[in-house]
């Protein structure tokens, strides 16, 4: 390879390094901005006296969905933020699948919104804080749909800040 040509390579390389890194801070931000607006449905839940936990669910950039936990409003165990939000995307976009979207969601989804998401074919599902109790990790194995990319941590202490004040106020 002479010299022009090892320059060429070097320059692609660096330029498909750094589009990739601009895509990965758009992608942070965008993944910010969303779990806000789930911080923002928790919020909700808290004002009801329920566990604050809430969820969007986002198509594209735009919000199809929204949701929050309703157990003590609705009387009903299975009222998880997850499942209103499922629901809530599913009724906007007219069809049960929920592919190219995304879910944000303040904590860990648990074993039964897991499996929920699985059923919905969701593409991405983001969380906040971890949930060493009820989340769907204390299982092993697969839960998900396997092409479902999975991420955590996104604006953490926020959402266990939100949980931890909630059982503090309890006791
Ligand atoms: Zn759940």
């Amino acid at each position: 390879m002479d010299i022009l040509h090892y320059v060429w390579f070097f320059l692609l390389k660096l330029l498909i390094s750094q589009s990739l890194m601009e895509n990965a801070k758009k992608q942070a931000e965008l993944d910010k901005k969303f779990m806000q607006l789930a911080i923002n449905e928790a919020e909700k839940a808290l004002k009801e006296e329920e566990v604050p936990i809430g969820a969007v669910i986002v198509c594209g950039e735009r919000v199809i969905g929204r949701g929050h936990n309703l157990v003590e409003t609705l009387c009903d165990a299975t009222a998880h933020a997850e499942m209103q939000c499922i629901t809530a995307a599913a009724s906007t976009l007219g069809g049960k699948y929920l592919k190219d979207c995304t879910l944000y969601v303040t904590v860990e989804p648990c074993i039964m919104c897991a499996g929920a998401l699985a059923w919905s074919q969701i593409d991405r599902v983001v969380y906040g804080a971890d949930d060493p109790k009820r989340g769907f990790t204390t299982v092993e194995g697969r839960i998900f749909h396997p092409k479902t990319v999975v991420d955590r941590g996104v604006m953490r202490e926020e959402c266990e800040a939100l949980m931890k004040n909630f059982f503090k106020g309890l006791r």
